[in-house]
């Protein structure tokens, strides 16, 4: 069966537009997402476009910050401490990836932990390991909405989470772990990935490369979760799972376009929230 990837991340952007509406009458504004764009990366054009139209379509305040790819990373990190000061903003995210001669460390690290709706920053990225109070990253947060979503429990699970980046396979890898999942990581130096996906009864992949996963590589039975956004010789988007034969083999898999992308955007603007209300206790 299909994951409907668009039709929860509506549900999930309705949750928020309520939660908004009664934020607004309980504490007499709404919150607002502050989204930096530097360049003008045609990929980054558009997941910033998608993230402008869902915040406003939960109701909540939006500010677009575009700045020429040329801006030096002094007035970007100005331009940071502004939006940390100012206190009509609840969530600051920078579109990556910044110019070459931005560090994006320092910028990550430069915005407020408190508005980090990312889940990026050193104190967030703590106490997702540590078990404390955080901001989770979006992508991994709504791969665990998606899973639950099947109906498949995750506890005592074996889920193999392909891929090791910060952003995605590292969180989501934890995220199972809390989850009581028995959890393996793969990636580029993973001696045998075919005997080690096999193992999968939950199966997250995060490589960006297409079509990497096989149906051969997929336990029957498996939840398939595909991170992966890539464009095939048509220019079209796909996954790094292959996607017919999989679906032969999985209970349950993810498509792209219309799994993990669409919940990613829905996350960050419950993410918004959660900085919000933080910022109001
Ligand atoms: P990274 O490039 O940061 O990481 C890729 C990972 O894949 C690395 O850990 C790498 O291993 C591993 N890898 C590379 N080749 C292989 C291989 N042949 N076998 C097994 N593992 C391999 O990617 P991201 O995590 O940032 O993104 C992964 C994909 O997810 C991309 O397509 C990206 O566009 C997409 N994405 C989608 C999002 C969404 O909202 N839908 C959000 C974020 C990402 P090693 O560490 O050894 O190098």
């Amino acid at each position: 069966m299909i994951i409907d990837g668009k039709a929860l991340s509506v549900s999930v952007k309705d949750e928020v537009r309520s939660q908004v509406a009664s934020l607004e009458a309980r504490y007499g504004r709404k919150p607002c997402l502050c989204v930096i764009i530097v360049g003008e990366n045609p990929a980054s054009q558009v997941y910033v476009r998608n993230k402008v139209k869902a915040a406003a379509y939960t109701g909540m305040e939006s500010i677009l910050v575009e700045m020429p790819a040329t801006v030096s990373e002094e007035e970007l990190l100005s331009k940071i401490a502004s939006l940390n000061e100012d206190p009509s903003v609840d969530g600051i995210l920078v579109q990556l990836p910044l110019p070459k001669h931005i560090d994006e460390e320092k910028v990550i690290d430069a915005i407020a932990r408190e508005k980090d709706v990312d889940g990026f920053h050193p104190g967030n990225v703590s106490g997702l390991w540590l078990g404390k109070d955080c901001i989770v990253p979006c992508t991994p947060a709504g791969i665990i909405r998606l899973i639950d979503s099947t109906g498949v429990s995750i506890a005592g699970k074996t889920a193999v989470v392909v891929g090791r980046s910060n952003i995605v396979g590292k969180p989501v890898a934890k995220l199972l772990l809390d989850r009581n999942a028995t959890v393996v990581m793969a990636h580029s130096r993973t001696a045998d990935l075919k005997a080690v996906t096999l193992l999968a009864d939950i199966l997250v992949v995060a490589v960006g490369k297409a079509g990497l996963i096989t149906g051969d590589m997929v336990r029957p039975g498996a939840v398939v979760i595909d991170v992966g956004m890539n464009r095939d010789a048509d220019g079209r988007l796909c996954g790094d799972v292959d996607f017919a034969s999989a679906s032969e083999v999985a209970s349950w898999i993810t498509p792209v376009p219309g799994g993990v992308g669409p919940m990613t955007i829905a996350m960050l603007m419950q993410n918004t929230i959660t900085c919000f209300l933080s910022r109001m206790k």
